[in-house]
């Protein structure tokens, strides 16, 4: 075996999940994660949630604590920018400092927000999420009777939105699409939110889009078809964009995402790709998928330390997604974009709960479920096993989900 140390270029989720599996797989080799944040390897779910809130504290966002890593053999090299791999070298240069041999590298370089170009983008105040450093910068405009103008009414947005409205800010979502969340739910959830939020004094303008920004030197104005919006703080949120670079300068195969097969390889043998960059074939969907989600970046760790440390590999799950809004969780499971019939149980116009389900050709494929734990739980196992499902039964709350099968 080479004496040349396993990279991983990114300290991101996936990142801290891949230390942490090779230690449990009792990887021997020397393990070096170099990332262009200050922090050790942390979750970002909470960034538009508790830790937005308040409600947690910093070190409650690490993946591990740090002294794991030097526990586990692993060299954090934090504020450090890959700049390039040199795949013939086996070596990847960074922007500042030295050059560094790998044996295998895995690449779990997540993905940035998508960039808005229009006039005054780059004016202060106009912000977007991603960071801890972000989450800094917006909290403290979270004042009551403050005015904050989200662009983008996708789950991020939202999950600001509500932590915003819940500290007396005076908050308005644009959203370009017809209808909130678009890309990840149904037009049934999507109302039932769009419902939620105004319930909660938050404004929602869909089917509106933004042309610019207006302000001296700071934001004031956000201008959209016909209206011109007084802001003190603008939070964009229209999406993410998979930091692939890296593997395409390299000459590495990049569709959406970083091409990796089901084992995460990429057609180079002793580089991986993992997390929002990889476009993985996902053997239980029968296709390429870039998830953006954390269970997925987990997943993907895991399946990789197997692999390297040459063991069976652990099958991948029913792909999920989870968001907190108010008192409201919802859990998302399967893909429901092929569906041919869609089933509700409960009343998506009265309360908080209730679940859609997404079947093509009798099939479960997808469950959205709003404050309905067992019937997020159940969707999971039955999409996995490709189960025929009753839609009688699957719509009557009377009957329990483990009777829905055919
Ligand atoms: P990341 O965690 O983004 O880590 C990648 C790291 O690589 C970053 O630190 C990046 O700066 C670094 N990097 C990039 N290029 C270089 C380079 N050239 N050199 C060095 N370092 C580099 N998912 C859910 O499932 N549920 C949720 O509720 C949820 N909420 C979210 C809320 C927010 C606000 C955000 C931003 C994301 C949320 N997600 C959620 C998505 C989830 O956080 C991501 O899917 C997950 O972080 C992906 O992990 P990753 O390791 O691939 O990427």
């Amino acid at each position: 075996m080479s004496a040349d140390p396993l990279v991983i270029i990114g300290a991101g989720q996936a990142a801290g999940q891949l230390v942490a599996s090779l230690a449990q797989e009792g990887f021997a080799g020397d393990v070096i994660v170099v990332g262009d944040e200050p922090h050790p390897p942390y979750q970002r779910p909470p960034l538009s949630k508790k830790f937005l809130a308040g409600e947690i504290e910093l070190d409650r966002l690490y993946v591990k604590p740090e002294a794991f890593y030097a526990k586990a053999g692993t060299r954090l090299m934090l504020d450090t920018r890959v700049a390039g791999i040199d795949r013939q070298a086996r070596a990847i240069v960074s922007e500042a400092g030295p050059t560094l041999r790998y044996s295998t590298l895995v690449i779990a370089t997540g993905s940035r927000p998508r960039a808005l170009t229009l006039p005054g983008a780059d004016l202060e105040g106009v912000m977007y999420l991603r960071t801890i450093a972000d989450v800094e910068a917006i909290r403290r405009y979270l004042e009551p009777g403050r005015r904050l103008v989200i662009v983008g009414g996708g789950y991020i947005g939202l999950e600001l939105a509500a932590v915003a409205a819940k500290r007396g800010v005076l908050v308005t979502v644009l959203e370009q699409a017809p209808r909130v969340m678009a890309r990840g739910v149904g037009s049934i959830v999507s109302a039932f939110y769009e419902r939620l939020h105004r319930e909660e004094g938050v404004m929602i303008a869909t089917g509106t889009a933004v042309l610019g920004f207006e302000g001296n030197g700071r934001v004031e104005h956000v201008i959209c078809d016909g209206a011109r919006i007084a802001a003190d703080l603008v939070v964009v949120g229209v999406g993410a964009i998979p930091n692939t670079e890296l593997a395409r300068e390299a000459g590495l195969a990049v569709d959406n995402g970083i091409v990796v097969d089901a084992q995460c390889r990429t057609q180079d043998p002793v580089i991986h790709a993992i997390g929002d960059c990889a476009s993985q074939l996902h053997p239980l969907l029968d296709q390429r998928l870039r998830l953006e989600s954390v269970h997925s970046a987990l997943d993907q760790a895991r399946m990789t330390a197997a692999a390297i440390c040459g063991r069976p590999q652990p099958l991948l799950q029913t792909p999920w997604f989870w968001s907190d809004q108010y008192d409201v969780k919802l859990q998302m499971a399967g893909l429901s974009a092929t569906h041919d019939k869609v089933v509700v149980r409960g009343d998506p116009d009265r309360g908080r709960s209730f679940a859609v389900f997404y079947l093509r050709q009798g099939v479960l494929i997808a469950a959205d479920a709003v404050n309905r734990a067992p019937e997020f739980m159940m969707s999971k196992q039955l999409i996995a096993e490709r189960a025929q499902v009753d839609p009688a039964k699957l719509g009557d709350e009377q009957v329990a989900m483990k009777e829905v099968r055919l």
